[in-house]
């Protein structure tokens, strides 16, 4: 684990600070917002209506224009060519297979592609895993559990489940030999089963790096998320304390038992921010700014989560990328995420993992009325004060030379003290856990 893992498919994973950065994490949508499935809560959906009577296809020429200014944009030796969507296996195996050709054309000596694409894998067969083997994709598949768990909410366009196709998908990129992550949202169906999940992606499906994005959906006057407006959230989002103890939950099964065997990109972020490290998880850094979202038609927005009119920086085919991200009003998106903190998270303990998350959830108040605090801030705030010690026994271990994976005898070894000492307590008498409540409420809980 901790060594730590560069597999990333979503979320911009460096931080911005100079004018041109040497590397940026673009993320294409070949076919803008179209899918094949309805997901109930997909943010992007909606996201059809910003360009009316578009056949969502990209052209050639938008393509050439990615590739090359992606490319000649890198100062760096390792370039990342990422896809996304809407569903970008939409868009036919010819089409991916020229933007290889491509890619080549603009090859400079020495240098590494990471190929990378977010699919929800119900359309995937053969000849689509001998392609992604041949050219190294990083194929990351989008699931939300088991099977009740994941059909709640994401289905295709005739309502119908998808668990199965996915499941296909998976079990093909399994038998081709291809790495592949998951990625998993977190909403009001599965949140409250946190080792379920957890358990099911270890055990079932057979990952080893999984990503848990919250669903945070912000419901405007039509019920459906086309800007970022809008106070309240659908009952399809997950809560903030919910989310805090989910993530808690897998935390504590991880940390003794999967460490350096199972990479869990929030845990990752945290190991490497009690190191004093950059997260290279866009939503805890400081500033954000290095991941914009290419439009099938060229058009360059500041983020996948701001594809939205202001939000645009202009279009490829006009001004060359490295220029987009490099301009004013992208610096000013990126480090807008760290000037606007409300005063409350500037004070917060846990302000250096956290950092205030994504902006696009920043829209409650703070308790002292200071608009700008993030509607996850509870629960993060528990998950980030839980997991202080391990993550200081973790860096700790690091710092020394010593692997990671040791923390978990070290807690194997406190847990049982703990234990003892608990057989030793009566259950009127201050549980030895140090919580300060009596042991008949705490560890001798029925309810624990
Ligand atoms: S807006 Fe959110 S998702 Fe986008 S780069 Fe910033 S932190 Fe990441
Ligand atoms: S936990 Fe809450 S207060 Fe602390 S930095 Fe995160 S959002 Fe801000």
């Amino acid at each position: 684990m901790v060594a730590l893992s560069t597999q990333a498919i979503s979320g911009a994973p460096v931080t911005a600070s100079a004018a041109r950065p040497p590397a940026f994490h673009a993320l294409a949508k070949p076919t803008g917002a179209i899918c094949n499935l309805d997901c109930a809560y997909c943010f992007f959906l909606a996201k059809e209506q910003l360009y009316p009577g578009s056949k969502f296809r990209m052209a050639d020429d938008v393509l050439e224009a990615y590739i090359g200014q992606l490319i000649a944009g890198h100062s760096a030796d390792h370039v990342t060519i990422a896809w996304q969507g809407g569903e970008p296996t939409l868009m036919g195996l010819d089409f991916f297979r020229h933007a290889m050709a491509v890619a080549e054309r603009h090859r400079r000596p020495g240098m590494r592609f990471e190929h990378t694409i977010q699919t929800n894998g119900t359309l995937l067969n053969d000849e689509w895993c001998a392609f992604f083997k041949e050219h190294g994709f990083l194929v990351g598949i989008s699931i939300d559990g088991p099977a009740e768990l994941h059909d709640r909410y994401r289905y295709d366009k005739g309502g119908k489940p998808t668990f199965d196709k996915v499941m296909r998908g998976l079990r093909l990129l399994q038998n081709h030999s291809i790495d592949f992550n998951v990625l998993t949202t977190v909403n009001s169906a599965n949140a409250d089963h946190p080792l379920e999940v957890y358990r099911f992606l270890r055990d079932e499906v057979g990952s080893d790096w999984m990503q848990f994005i919250p669903v945070v959906e912000r419901i405007n006057a039509d019920g459906r998320a086309l800007l970022q407006e809008g106070d309240t959230v659908s009952e399809r989002s997950v809560g903030a304390e919910q989310f805090g103890r989910f993530l808690t939950a897998i935390f504590d099964e991880w940390v003794r038992r999967d460490v350096g065997r199972v990479f869990v990109q929030t845990f990752e972020a945290a190991a490497r921010s009690w190191l004093g490290l950059s997260p290279r998880m866009c939503v805890f850094d400081k500033t954000c700014g290095l991941g914009p979202a290419l439009e099938h038609n060229g058009d360059l927005y500041t983020c996948d989560h701001f594809v939205e009119p202001k939000y645009k920086l202009g279009n490829i085919k006009d001004t060359p990328m490295i220029e987009l991200v490099a301009s004013a009003p992208m610096r000013a998106f990126g480090q807008a995420k760290r000037d606007a903190l409300p005063r409350y998270c500037r004070e917060c303990p846990v302000l250096f993992a956290c950092n205030g998350e994504c902006p696009k959830n920043r829209f409650i108040s703070a308790p002292d009325g200071e608009p700008g605090l993030n509607y996850l801030c509870a629960g993060y705030k528990q998950f980030f004060t839980h997991i202080d010690r391990p993550m200081q026994l973790i860096a700790g271990l690091l710092r020394r030379g010593r692997p990671a994976t040791e923390v978990m005898e070290i807690l194997a070894r406190e847990d049982a003290d703990l234990a003892r000492r608990i057989a030793a307590t009566g259950r009127n008498q201050p549980c030895p856990c140090g919580s300060g409540r009596k042991l008949k409420h705490c560890h001798s809980s029925p309810r624990r």
